[in-house]
């Protein structure tokens, strides 16, 4: 299989969040777009899954959306979410604005999002978009990418002249860079791992929690945060250790697990139905920072959105910083059309600076999140003192 090889022929790999805004970006300037996905189209499935998962959308990720015109679209669907509301160990509330003037960040479903932008790759004649495709190597100076169908689990070779990696935290397409020579690579873990639990709708459909917030359960060394969904639920996430006395590893049983949570996060655990199955069967997230540098190779290939950067989302900003990379390469591919060495060098050197400050303010975050916000601490201490 070939892909375009004519001169306004481009190839992405990923058809996440960041690889199908690109996409569109790409089409817009008249290339013809192929973009890989090696999952099934996640249309088919997602009305079934139910489970809901949202992001945090904010300034950054919206002008990159209005720049393909569909802003207003996702602003339906959208919950702002004013400041923070932090949950002490009693179950009292106090409440941190974000800013002035009704400034907002936006919960936003995640499978929402990503289907409404491939609804609108689909609508576009310049983009062909392939599922089930895997990219297993990629030999970017021959322009050349092993490809697995992952239906019928048979190889095949496609051709590219101009390779955009947008597959993730763990890109194929990084991996062929890292094999050249002097390439600067770095991977690093939290010792904390994420899980998703959700927090049910009152009896009446109504939200259970104030809607137009950001929940923090501080805690010290580890946190619970939740979101806003349509249906009137939140989606719950517990950021908490792997290893040690209080940790997934130590809570094993159902007791244990309902034991901790009355105690810990006492004003949300009658709000949890699913609490036991969410927390036992649901998978622990690891939570990774990733730098890379550079991001391309001459005209042949570059790397964008976790891919290039991938940060813990305690800034609520990897998908904004994914989706600030396809405003700027736009911007650079106005200012210098066809020039692909100047665009993606100008590309990395423009980005780099700024998600290395985003990564480090991500982490730090997590400590303000954590712990800071509240005194914690101290009110853990009492409570468990006073048992
Ligand atoms: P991905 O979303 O990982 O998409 C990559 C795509 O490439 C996938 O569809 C994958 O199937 C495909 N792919 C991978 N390998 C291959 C291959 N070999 N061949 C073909 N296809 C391949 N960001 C925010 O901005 N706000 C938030 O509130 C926020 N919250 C988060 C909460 C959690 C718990 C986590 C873990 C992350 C959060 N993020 C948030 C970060 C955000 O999820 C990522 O930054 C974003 O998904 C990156 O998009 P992407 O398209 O670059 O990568």
């Amino acid at each position: 299989m070939t892909d375009d090889n004519s001169n306004n022929g481009v190839t992405i790999m990923g058809a996440g969040l960041v690889g199908s805004l690109l996409s569109l970006y790409l089409a817009k300037h008249n290339y013809k777009v192929d973009i890989y996905e090696r999952r099934n189209d996640l249309r088919q499935n997602y009305r079934e899954y139910g489970r809901s998962i949202n992001l945090a959308l904010s300034d950054r990720g919206w002008k990159a959306l209005e720049g393909v015109g569909i802003a207003d679209e996702i602003r339906k669907v959208a919950i702002p979410m004013y400041g923070r509301m932090m949950h002490d160990l009693q179950g009292q509330l106090s409440y941190q604005p974000y800013g002035k003037d009704n400034q907002a960040i936006y919960s936003v479903s995640r499978g929402g999002l990503n289907v409404t932008l491939m609804d609108l790759v689909d609508q576009n004649p310049n983009i062909n978009l392939h599922f089930n495709q895997q990219c297993l190597q990629a030999d970017l100076v021959a322009g050349e990418l092993e490809m697995l169908d992952t239906q019928n689990q048979e190889k095949h070779t496609i051709k590219t002249q101009r390779l955009f990696g947008a597959d993730g935290a763990y890109s194929m397409v990084r991996y062929a860079l890292q094999k050249t020579e002097r390439y600067e690579y770095s991977q690093s873990y939290l010792e904390y791992g994420y899980k998703e639990l959700r927090i049910a709708p009152g009896p009446n459909g109504e939200w259970a929690l104030e809607k137009n917030a950001l929940h923090i359960w501080p805690r010290g060394s580890y946190m619970m945060i939740a979101l806003p969904n349509l249906d009137g639920s939140f989606t719950g996430t517990l950021f908490f250790p792997y290893e040690g006395d209080v940790s997934f590893n130590s809570l094993q049983t159902e007791a244990d697990l309902k034991d901790f949570f009355g105690k810990i996060f006492p004003d949300a655990l009658p709000l949890m139905p699913d609490l036991v199955a969410d927390f036992f069967e649901n998978p622990t997230g690891s939570l990774v920072t990733i730098k890379c540098f550079p991001w391309s190779l001459g005209d042949k290939a570059v790397l964008l959105g976790d891919a290039a950067h991938a940060i813990v989302p305690f800034y609520g900003q990897g998908m904004n910083a994914g989706f600030e990379d396809c405003t700027v390469l736009n911007q650079l591919i106005d200012e210098h059309p066809d020039d692909w060495q100047t665009i993606f060098r100008m590309f990395q050197e423009l980005r780099k600076p700024n998600t290395d400050a985003m990564a480090e303010l991500a982490v730090q975050n997590f400590i303000e999140m954590r712990d800071l916000v509240a005194n914690p601490r101290f009110l853990l201490r009492k409570k468990i003192e006073g048992k």
